[in-house]
């Protein structure tokens, strides 16, 4: 199966209590990308950058097999740029700078190459852009994931709830997922937003791992104990990149199918945070790949008798 991919494609600039960076490759939509081809999965991306992008990074992309035919550049025009600087926990962040430029006016076009992708994944960006992308398909896909972000909960609220409304899967963090219901008990939360459309709610807990609720379940994974986290950006991103990429792969979403992406989601997470960036990602081979899910079984598999 084949998947689409709407997201920022950005600069960032990051700052963590090990070190700086300038402007380097970031965005939501490389994340995800980046994260599929590692899988072997067949993705596109549906963005715009400016003609401050670079030729190397574009290249790096479709090397990988990624399709970039929506990927606008507008020559005149500057790339998204984000700042943030982390806290000494990596739990918590500040944006520093965002500085939306080319995405302000951004229409997204499909290519023909992708109209049949079966899954779409909504990554982080305006929800107009989002429902947009959604209407512009020819037959709806299989599969709607969504994944937002508190920003938009603040900017765009009606949006939000109408793309919400329109999705299968949605992905938030913890603080989003109370944001967005005014519930504190995240199972309450997810309650209330299967009751504003989505069949599966995904409540991302950061270094605690995820849980997933669907079909009166419930699925908890932990996320992977590093020894070293040296840039949590875009491992939201990588997770949910994972997450619809082995659904990709599979072609299936089950419940139990879903499990298990969510077991790929992390291990492919844990590797985003080990550089800054997309570095980690970029060299991450598929033999590492393996041994990191292997890592994972063994980290939750156990038996016990009463
Ligand atoms: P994450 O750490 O998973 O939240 O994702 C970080 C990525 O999201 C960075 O690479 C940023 O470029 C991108 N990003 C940050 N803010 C926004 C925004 N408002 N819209 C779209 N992408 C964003």
């Amino acid at each position: 199966m084949k998947l689409l991919v709407v997201g920022s494609v950005a600069f960032d600039a990051i700052e963590t209590p090990f070190g700086k960076t300038d402007k380097i490759l970031g965005g939501a939509a490389t994340y995800i990308s980046l994260t599929s081809s590692i899988l072997n999965v067949e993705s596109g991306i549906v963005s715009v950058v400016g003609g401050d992008f670079p030729q190397k990074d574009l290249d790096m992309l479709t090397d990988r097999g990624i399709n970039i035919e929506g990927l606008e550049i507008v020559k005149d025009g500057k790339t998204f740029f984000w700042s943030g600087k982390y806290h000494n926990d990596l739990n918590s962040r500040d944006t520093l700078v965002t500085e939306v430029n080319v995405l302000e006016n951004f229409e997204p076009k499909i290519p023909e190459s992708m109209q049949d992708a079966e899954i779409l994944l909504l990554g982080n960006l305006h929800p107009g852009v989002q429902l947009s992308v959604l209407e512009k398909m020819e037959a709806r896909p299989k599969l709607v994931i969504l994944d937002t972000m508190n920003f938009w909960m603040d900017t765009a609220w009606d949006l939000l709830v109408k793309i919400i409304g329109k999705t299968d899967v949605i992905t938030i963090n913890d603080e989003e997922a109370r944001q967005l219901t005014g519930e504190y008990s995240l199972v309450k939360a997810a309650k209330k937003i299967h009751k504003m459309g989505p069949q599966f709610v995904i409540i991302k807990k950061g270094e605690h791992g995820a849980l997933l609720f669907g079909d009166d379940k419930i699925f908890a994974i932990p996320a992977l104990p590093l020894e070293e986290v040296f840039d949590p950006t875009g491992a939201g991103d990588t997770f949910a990149g994972g997450f619809a990429a082995y659904l990709a792969k599979k072609e299936n979403f089950s419940f139990e199918t879903m499990k298990s992406a969510l077991i790929v989601g992390s291990a492919m997470a844990s590797f985003a945070v080990e550089k800054f960036g997309t570095d980690r990602l970029q060299e991450v081979t598929q033999s590492e790949m393996t041994t990191r899910i292997q890592d994972f079984k063994e980290l939750t598999a156990f038996e016990v008798e009463v």
